[in-house]
C-alpha cells in the first residue's frame, strides 16, 4: 500500500511550490478501523495571500491569458491523462480516506478524468457571440476570465467534486485555490501533484488544506478572490453567501438536500425496490442527492415496504476495500454519531425503526464508523427526521393518497436538490416531474450523472449550476464590444 500513500505529499501546494504547512495538524483517519493514515500539516492564512498573489500573476500572464482555446485545452487533456494513468492509486487512496467502496471510488476517479476532457472539449468548441446591432457598428459579447477562483469542497466525493470546480475554472482562463474538507485532504493533494507534474503553469492552482473556519474563511474574504464556488452544507453556504454579498462577489452554491423518491401504484416493484435502496444506501447515504424521503402510494405501501426492508437487510456491510461490500463505513466516527442521534430523535418523535437503527454487531467492524442501513416509518412529514438532512444511511417512509397529497408532501421541504419517480406510465411521470420542486428529477432510475447535463439545486439546495456547456460561463465575465463602422459615428462628430 505504500505506493498509494507515497503519492500524497505531506506539503501544501502553493501556486506551483510545494512547502511544509505551518498551520495546525489534522490526523486523517481510515474510517474502516479508525487508524491514522497520515498527519497533514495545514496551511495558514498568510498562505492564502501568497496563493492569491501567485494566482493573479499566473492568470494575467499574457502567455496564459492569450493562449488560444485549443492550446489551453491541451493542458486539461494532459491532466485527464495523468488522472487516468494513476486511476487505480487514486481510487484506493480515496477509499482509504473516505471509507467508500472501491467500486464507487473507481467511478469517481473516472468521472474526474472525464470532467477535464469534457471541459477541454467545451473550451475548444465555445463560440463568442456576434450580437445583432441597431446601428452601423458591430456588436460582440466576449467571455473573459474572472481572476482567482476560491473553490471550497466537501468530504463526500473529493476527487470528482475537485475536478468539477478546477476543470471549468481553468478552462475559462482563471487561477484556482482549492480548499479540501478537513477530513479528506489526501486525494486533493495527490491530484495537485498530478496536475503540477502535467505541466500546468505555476501559480494557476493552489491546494490549501486546513479548517473551513480558518483557511476557507480567509479565501472567501480575500479581496483578490473574484468568485467562490462552494459545495457543502446549507448553513455554511448561507454564511459564505453573506460574506460574498458584502464583497459584491459572485458565488455558486451546491448545498444540501432531502430528496423525495416516489413509488406510484403502477411501478415495476422489483426495479423500484432496487432503485430506492441504491438511491439512499449507496455511498452509505452520504450523498447530497440521496433519496432520503420515500413516498409510496398507500395502496401498495405495506407490500412495497416489506420488500424494501428485506432488500435492505440483505445489503452487505463491510470495509470499502472488500470487493463484496455494498454499504461501506461512513467518512468519520463523528458523522456516524450524528446519524445515530437523528435515529434516536426519530424514535422519540414516534417513528418505528423497521431495520437497522444501530451499529453492526460484527466484532470485525467494531472499530469502524459503520451504521446499518435504516428504514423508519410512522413519522409525519413535519418530523425533524423527515425535514432535516441526516447525510447517512437513513430512509423515512411515508404513504400518500393521491397526486395532490403527494406533491404537497414532496414539496414541503426547504430543500429542492433532486427527486425520483418510479412508474410505468410516462404521462404520469412527465406531469409529476413538472410539479416537483427540484433541480434534478430521475424517472425509473436514480443517481445517474452526466457531465454534459447541468446540475444544481432550487430553494435552499443551492444557487447556480455546475456541469454542462454553461458550466464554463459560471467562471467567466461577459464583456460587450461595440465597433463603430461610420465615418461620423455620433451626432457631435462634425
Ligand atoms: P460543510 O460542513 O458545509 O463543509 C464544506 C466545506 O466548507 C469544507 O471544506 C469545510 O471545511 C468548509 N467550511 C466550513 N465552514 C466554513 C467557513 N466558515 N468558511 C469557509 N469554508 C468553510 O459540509 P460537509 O459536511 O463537508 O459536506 C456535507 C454537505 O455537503 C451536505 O450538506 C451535502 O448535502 C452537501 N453536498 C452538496 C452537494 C451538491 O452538489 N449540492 C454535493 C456534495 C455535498 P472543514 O472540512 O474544515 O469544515
Amino acid at each position: 500500500m505504500s505506493e498509494v500513500f507515497d503519492a500524497v505529499p505531506n506539503e501544501i501546494f502553493l501556486g506551483g511550490i510545494w512547502k511544509r504547512g505551518t498551520g495546525a495538524t489534522t490526523s486523517v483517519i481510515d474510517p474502516s478501523d479508525g487508524t491514522v493514515l497520515q498527519t497533514v500539516d495545514n496551511a495558514v492564512t498568510h498562505d492564502v495571500d501568497e496563493a492569491v498573489l501567485r494566482g493573479t500573476a499566473a492568470m494575467s500572464d499574457p502567455q496564459w491569458r492569450n493562449m488560444l482555446p485549443h492550446n489551453r485545452a491541451r493542458y486539461l487533456h494532459r491532466i485527464a491523462d495523468a488522472v487516468e494513468t494513476n486511476s487505480k492509486r487514486l481510487a484506493v487512496l480515496q477509499s482509504f480516506n473516505t471509507g467508500k467502496s472501491l467500486t464507487e471510488t473507481r467511478g469517481l476517479v473516472a468521472s474526474a478524468a472525464g470532467t477535464f476532457r469534457y471541459f477541454a472539449a467545451v473550451l475548444e468548441t465555445a463560440d463568442q457571440d456576434l450580437t445583432t446591432p441597431r446601428g452601423n457598428y458591430l456588436t460582440m459579447s466576449i467571455h473573459e476570465p474572472i481572476g482567482v477562483i476560491g473553490a471550497i469542497a466537501p468530504w463526500n466525493s473529493p476527487v470528482a467534486s475537485d475536478a468539477q470546480k478546477i476543470a471549468p475554472a481553468l478552462a475559462a482562463g482563471n487561477a484556482v485555490i482549492l480548499k479540501p474538507a478537513e477530513w479528506t485532504p489526501l486525494v486533493s493533494l495527490a491530484l495537485a501533484r498530478l496536475i503540477d507534474e502535467s505541466g500546468l503553469p505555476a501559480g494557476l492552482l493552489s491546494v490549501l488544506p486546513g479548517r473551513g473556519s480558518v483557511i476557507g474563511d480567509a479565501i472567501v474574504r480575500h479581496p483578490g478572490v473574484g468568485k467562490v464556488t462552494f459545495t457543502g452544507g446549507t448553513t455554511t453556504g448561507r454564511t459564505l453567501a453573506h460574506i460574498a454579498a458584502e464583497k459584491l462577489m459572485p458565488i455558486s452554491l451546491e448545498l444540501g438536500g432531502k430528496s423525495p423518491t416516489i413509488v406510484l401504484d403502477d411501478a415495476d416493484v422489483d426495479l423500484a425496490v432496487n432503485g430506492v435502496a441504491y438511491g439512499i444506501f449507496s455511498s452509505t447515504g452520504q450523498s447530497c442527492v440521496a433519496g432520503s424521503r420515500l413516498f409510496v402510494d398507500e395502496s401498495i405501501h405495506d407490500d412495497f415496504v416489506e420488500k424494501l426492508v428485506a432488500k435492505t437487510r440483505s445489503l452487505r456491510v463491510g470495509p470499502g476495500r472488500a470487493s463484496e461490500t455494498q454499504v461501506a463505513p461512513m467518512v468519520h466516527h463523528r458523522q456516524r454519531d450524528s446519524v445515530a442521534q437523528y435515529v434516536d430523535l426519530a424514535r422519540q418523535e414516534g417513528g418505528t425503526v423497521l431495520c437497522g437503527g444501530c451499529v453492526p454487531q460484527d466484532p470485525a467492524l467494531a472499530d469502524g464508523a459503520y451504521y446499518l442501513p435504516t428504514i423508519i416509518s410512522g413519522l409525519s412529514n413535519d418530523a425533524k427526521a423527515c425535514q432535516e438532512e441526516i447525510f447517512g444511511p437513513v430512509l423515512v417512509v411515508l404513504p400518500f393518497r393521491d397526486q395532490e397529497d403527494l406533491v404537497a408532501q414532496a414539496n414541503d421541504s426547504v430543500y429542492g436538490l433532486a427527486s425520483g419517480i418510479w412508474t410505468g406510465d410516462y404521462k404520469r411521470a412527465w406531469a409529476l416531474a413538472r410539479l416537483l420542486q427540484a433541480g434534478t428529477v430521475w424517472i425509473n432510475t436514480y443517481k445517474q450523472f452526466s457531465i454534459s447535463t447541468p446540475f444544481g439545486g432550487v430553494k435552499q439546495s443551492g444557487l447556480g449550476v455546475e456541469k454542462g456547456r454553461a458550466g464554463i460561463s459560471a467562471y467567466s465575465r461577459q464583456k460587450s464590444i461595440y465597433w463603430g463602422l461610420d465615418e461620423q459615428p455620433n451626432p457631435w462628430a462634425d
